[in-house]
């Protein structure tokens, strides 16, 4: 098992991942395997989307932020970020990746994403490749 850091520069933010986690998979020698990618955070999470137009991640926090107010008159949880529980929810907080020749097994247009939804704090990512 492997941790790395993230440090987040806004309240809700969307992260490529993609390089630390081959960058883990490589440095563990197993070809073929399966790489678990978990978020230890309850206002943080994970997803694997498009990796090349830098709109998508621009839209897919906006649309995030419209099913998700900051502010609800029902909310009760006292710490005041009830917004960025739900999030992280929504998004999960694992992603499992097969590896094939010691490369993770990703579309053309697709990246791992760590999602931020109460930064900025410094966070943390970790990672388990499993060999098969
Ligand atoms: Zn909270």
């Amino acid at each position: 098992m492997q941790t790395f850091p993230v440090k987040t520069s806004s309240r809700d933010q969307i992260v490529e991942i993609t390089s630390q986690i081959q960058s883990v998979v490589s440095q563990s020698g197993h070809g073929d395997a399966m790489v678990i990618v978990y978020v230890p955070h309850t206002t943080a999470g994970i997803t694997i989307n498009e990796n090349a137009d830098p709109d998508v991640v621009h839209d897919m926090l906006g649309q995030l932020d419209q099913m998700v107010p900051w502010h609800q008159p029902f909310y009760r949880h006292g710490e005041g970020n009830s917004a960025s529980h739900v999030k992280a929810s929504m998004m999960g907080s694992s992603v499992t990746v097969m590896v094939t020749d010691g490369r993770l097994v990703l579309g053309q247009w697709q990246g791992i994403y760590f999602c931020e939804f109460d930064g900025p704090r410094s966070r943390k990512v970790i990672v388990k490749v499993l060999p098969n």
